[in-house]
């Protein structure tokens, strides 16, 4: 089924019940209503000349408008291409030019940053040119610029008012159109989140993020009944799939705290709304976890929710079920290109398992663990990890050479990270292929001494990275951020270590910092890390 069609069937069997809420906007929406608005603005979006096929951009932060062209763009055929929006104008030229966008959704401003100022530097044209005329030199496919907002912008069309009622006629082409579309046909263009490299757009269709949507929603064991609070970005995976889908698939309610995660709105958010899920990477539920007032809100509606992106250590894990209520969170695993999850914890599953895995495949994918030459590792051995199903994405769009290195000829993506399954079938998911650290002709999985390392009381994060050593080929190095208020030496940390794990694991370096380079979903970025640290040693 397309997505289009299953919002449709949605709103035919949950209409009354509550769909969407997103609370910095003062929006509350049922099924019904929300489906009326996705029609509305579908048909604005084809009156303005989009045709199926076309690919059109968005690019702002977490709001209803977001939803709604998620839905629309769906119901009308067109591919929406999620724009990074920490993305700047060569990042965004990028984009827009690789997928040929011809439109583009854009946000006015967010967190100091002039979207609409950077699209005029790069389309000077179109301040002089009509709405959905433009010809610009450096953005040759894109014609219609839609700003959200209320203000008219030259050579721009106004978001809203594209948002009228749809007249009878539109109305059956939208019909029509849906009878037409395949669920096999690209829907989403999507790009990764740039944690090891230049990011890259992956294509996906209907099947592959509605199914996923469907999937992950069973293993939350989502009903009508229940409020997820989305504070991860809807322009990632993580938002739009694992947030929004797996709402919509289940009849439950998706609540939007705010524009952009920030702790004291996820805790207004649950506490208001008697939230019973709340999604999130490890980082965001560590500054909710340690929030000045957190002892002060109400959480005992929460009971589920996704930890996911990246390592999810073991004690935060614990503070999530025990100090958030959450019992029944569960860890995913996955990638953009597989739209994304295919590793989910049980809500049923031992507690350690819980915590210390990724879980067990997901129904309809396949999996296996390879050594560098491609053969099977034996049970419970370290190796590469890859997946095959109907979740795997249709390619990059625009480059086949990237797309035939991720998929092999019998369909098989592979990963890019480095895993172990045991006896069981549970995943322990042991770092990227490019983070392991070879130092003296051994592998060192940083992810490791990493868990080690936060047990230590004045550690609050940890990250250890690989740098060049000419003696050894790699060293460790640990990047720390210290509890508030604490001191704590370089010794005092290796001490730590003595004894406790093998001498070549203990960090020859040990740096102090206030934060990670992160991408803006919330990811460390330890190649940028790497960089630094090999830098400063000079
Ligand atoms: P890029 O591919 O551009 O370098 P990225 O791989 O971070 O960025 P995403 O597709 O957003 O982009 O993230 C997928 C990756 O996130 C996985 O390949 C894996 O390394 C990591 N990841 C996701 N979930 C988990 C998890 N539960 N535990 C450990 N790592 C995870
Ligand atoms: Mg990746």
């Amino acid at each position: 089924m397309t997505i289009g069609r299953f919002l449709e069937t949605a709103a035919e069997r949950w209409g009354e019940r509550d769909a969407l809420i997103v609370r910095h906007q003062n929006v509350r929406w049922s099924y019904s209503q929300f489906l009326e608005e996705v029609r509305r603005l579908a048909a604005g979006l084809r009156r303005i000349g989009l045709e199926p096929g076309d690919r059109i951009g968005i690019w702002s932060p977490n709001n209803v408008e977001w939803v709604l062209m998620q839905f629309a763009t769906a119901s009308a055929g067109l591919v929406m291409v999620n724009i990074n929006p920490a993305y700047r104008t060569s990042e965004l030229e990028y984009a827009l030019n690789k997928v040929g966008c011809k439109a583009l959704v854009l946000a006015a401003r967010f967190k100091g940053s002039d979207y609409l100022a950077m699209v005029n530097e790069l389309a000077p044209e179109l301040a002089d040119s009509r709405p959905g005329e433009l010809r610009a030199a450096r953005l040759k496919s894109l014609r219609s610029v839609i700003r959200l907002g209320e203000e008219a912008t030259p050579g721009m069309f106004n978001f809203d008012a594209l948002r009228t009622p749809a007249s009878a006629t539109e109305r059956a082409e939208l019909a029509e159109i849906g009878e037409q579309l395949q669920f096999d046909e690209p829907i989403n263009v999507q790009f990764t989140s740039g944690t090891t490299g230049a990011p890259k757009g992956a294509t996906l269709s209907h099947h592959n993020i509605l199914n996923n949507g469907y999937f992950i929603g069973e293993g939350l064991k989502l009903t009508p009944q229940d409020r997820l609070c989305i504070p991860v970005p809807l322009y990632h995976c993580f938002g739009m799939v694992l947030g929004n889908l797996a709402c919509v698939t289940h009849g439950a309610c998706m609540v939007y705290p705010a524009e952009a995660f920030e702790p004291t709105a996820v805790l207004e958010a649950v506490q208001a709304e008697r939230c019973t899920g709340l999604h999130g990477v490890p980082t965001m539920f560590i500054a909710v976890l340690d929030h000045p007032d957190f002892a002060r809100y109400d959480l005992s509606s929460l009971r589920t929710g996704i930890m996911a992106g990246s390592p999810c250590p073991i004690e935060v894990m614990k503070r999530v079920i025990e100090q958030m209520h959450m019992s029944e969170v569960t860890i995913v695993y996955g990638m953009t290109e597989t739209s994304p999850g295919s590793f989910q914890s049980g809500t049923d599953d031992p507690l350690d398992k819980r915590v210390s895995t990724v879980g067990r495949i997901h129904p309809h994918v396949e999996v296996k663990i390879v050594d560098p030459i491609g053969r099977i590792v034996a049970r419970g051995d370290t190796g590469e990890l890859l997946t095959r199903g109907y979740s795997v994405m249709l390619g990059y769009w625009g480059d086949e050479a990237k797309t035939a290195e991720a998929i092999d000829r019998a369909g098989w993506m592979h990963t890019g990270d480095l895993a172990t399954i045991d006896d069981e079938g549970f995943c322990n998911i042991v770092g990227r292929l490019k983070d392991m650290v070879i130092r003296g002709g051994e592998n060192i999985y940083p992810r490791e001494i990493e868990e080690f390392l936060y047990r230590h009381p004045k550690v609050q994060d940890v990250q250890v990275v690989g740098v060049p050593d000419p003696k050894y080929g790699e060293e460790l190095c640990a990047w720390i951020r210290l509890r508030d208020g604490v001191e704590c030496s370089e010794d005092e940390i290796r001490d730590f270590c003595r004894g406790q794990i093998a001498h070549y694991k203990i960090p020859r370096y040990v740096k102090f910092v206030e934060a990670f380079p992160m991408t803006i979903t919330g990811k460390i970025q330890k190649y940028v890390m790497r960089q630094q640290a090999t830098e400063e040693l000079g």
